[in-house]
């Protein structure tokens, strides 16, 4: 993914105050013992955010084990060439991903330096678009192409984007929800909910935006942030398209670090295990009174085989679709799939270290003096590649500047196939370093889709199903803040934090 722009500082400053210093507020008085074991399936990012989110809910003494079957940070993920490594899964982060900021101040990391870069829009034969060093020279271009279209559209994105951040709120007040549709509600009303469940080509076209900037912009945007075209719903169409502002962020030497962080800063147990199944089961109360209560055991299988625990509450944090997780759920009642409707995109990330043949691209004028960082492309079936960017290291050292074209540097390439070797032949004069890694990367939006809920069964919660709402890191955090206050709540009988409508109002009087 690339990205987006700037709020007001005082909003941000307003509400990074809110995720970090309120805390109190949000404390419900304790009602019963807390929790003794909880599991957490997947150290992604929502894993990792999961387990750090339930040490503050439910305290220091609850043992918390996070099982992961590969590599902590999932999706996150870096890879070497030469001396330095590289982002080959998510990337970038939005100025206003509130919980990204909270976790990287948190745990004392660093923003990698900006290096700003230029973009253009290749439509398989020629550049159609590229952009120039000076601001008043895009803008007019802009202006001349596509009429007021492209302020239209970060005037739609900013206000979609102003009611999302209305969820930091809520969640700061311990507010939770138990499914995507609630907290859509809460955040924008039908219309918010609506946005999920309609294409952005839709609710473009119905809002007055041309064809002509949905193919030569939209598009090409959404091809390198989702692979898609515009028949992703709306609202991950906004999240697409927000990034074509400034601010974009990434963590200093690699974003997986927040994962290991998080884990680190929750006192969770790192559990190296592929979780196999799932199951409820009453056991004896411990205390010598007679009785039982109802746990989750869960099988699974580490480096030292097979073995089973016990917990009082569990947390799926990785996709149940496709071939994803691979967990079964026998003796529920009613029966939970392995896996839910709707399908993955497949996203292989290619990166290349070599001299780009810029004539593939349409250009005539000598490579050294061709400077584009990120070239996006129209929808064409004959394309190899959604998208092609010349990329920083995870930590840029002193003295870097980018390079032009003539120079062997590190591309990436996002494409929905592996590439050939004759196919980066067309697009590479010479290269010396290949890392390929396939990514089951996003789901493969096509709304309205039936997203699952947060609560599978009566402590079995699930944060993935936000991610058919929209992927994206701070999604996942968000994701992991809510259920994490949605466990808590619902172990206490504290009905009022969860599903609350008219929650703008109330919180305004309680200011
Ligand atoms: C190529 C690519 C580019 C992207 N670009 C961006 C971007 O620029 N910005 C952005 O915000 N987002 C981006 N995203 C999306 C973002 O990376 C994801 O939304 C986010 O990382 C998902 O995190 P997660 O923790 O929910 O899931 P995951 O990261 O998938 O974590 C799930 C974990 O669970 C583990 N697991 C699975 N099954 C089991 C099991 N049975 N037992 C134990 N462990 C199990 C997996 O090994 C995995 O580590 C990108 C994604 C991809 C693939």
């Amino acid at each position: 993914m690339m990205q987006l722009r700037t709020l007001p500082a005082q909003t941000v400053f307003f509400l990074g105050l809110c995720l970090s210093g309120r805390r109190g507020l949000a404390s419900a008085p304790e009602l019963k013992e807390q929790p003794k074991k909880i599991a957490v399936i997947g150290a992604g990012i929502g894993g990792t955010a999961t387990a750090y989110f339930l040490r503050q809910e439910f305290g220091p003494t609850v043992k918390i084990d996070v099982f992961e079957a590969g590599t902590v940070g999932g999706r996150l993920a870096t890879e070497k060439i030469g001396n330095a490594e590289y982002e080959i899964g998510g990337s970038v982060i939005h100025p206003l991903n509130l919980h990204m900021k909270h976790f990287v101040d948190r745990l004392g990391l660093s923003l990698r330096k900006d290096v700003p870069g230029k973009m253009a829009v290749f439509d398989g034969e020629q550049l159609i678009f590229e952009e120039s060093d000076w601001f008043i020279v895009n803008f007019l271009r802009m202006l001349w192409r596509y009429g007021f279209n492209f302020i239209r559209m970060q005037m739609w994105v900013e206000t979609l984007l102003d009611k999302f951040m209305r969820i930091y709120q809520y969640q700061q007040y311990g507010y939770s929800f138990s499914s995507v549709e609630k907290l859509f509600h809460a955040m924008g009303g039908d219309d918010f909910v609506l946005l999920a469940n309609k294409t952005v080509g839709e609710v473009m076209v119905d809002a007055g935006f041309s064809q002509n900037f949905l193919n030569d912009i939209v598009i090409p945007i959404n091809r390198v942030n989702y692979g898609q075209s515009v028949r992703i719903n709306g609202f991950v169409g906004a999240v697409s398209l927000s990034a074509v502002d400034s601010g974009l962020w990434a963590v200093d030497n690699g974003n997986k670090r927040v994962c290991s962080g998080l884990l680190y800063h929750s006192k969770a147990e790192l559990i190296p295990a592929q979780v196999t199944s799932i199951t409820p089961k009453l056991r004896p109360i411990r205390s010598g009174k007679s009785g039982t209560v109802s746990v989750y055991e869960m099988n699974y299988i580490g480096e030292s085989g097979s073995a089973h625990s016990l917990y009082d509450i569990v947390i799926i944090a990785t996709p149940l679709h496709q071939d994803l997780s691979q967990i079964a759920f026998p003796g529920f009642s009613p029966p939970i799939p392995s896996y839910f409707p709707g399908r993955y995109q497949q996203i292989v990330t290619t990166l290349v270290h070599g001299v780009l043949n810029t004539s593939f691209l349409g250009v005539t004028t000598d490579s050294s003096q061709f400077w584009v960082s990120d070239i996006l492309t129209k929808e064409n079936k004959e394309l190899i590649f959604n998208s092609l960017s010349s990329v920083d290291p995870v930590h840029i050292p002193d003295n870097y500047v980018h390079l032009p074209a003539s120079v062997k540097k590190v591309w990436k390439l996002f494409s929905g196939q592996p590439l050939s070797e004759a196919q980066l032949g067309q697009v590479f004069l010479s290269w010396d370093t290949v890392r390929e890694r396939k990514w089951l990367a996003y789901p493969k939006y096509s709304p309205p889709h039936q997203r699952p809920p947060f609560l599978l069964h009566d402590r079995l919660y699930y944060l993935n199903p936000i991610e058919w709402a929209a992927s994206a890191m701070e999604m996942s955090a968000l994701s992991a803040k809510n259920v994490a206050l949605l466990a808590h709540h619902r172990w206490h009988g504290l009905e009022s934090k969860i599903d609350q409508e008219d929650l703008r109002t109330r919180l305004r009087s309680e200011l």
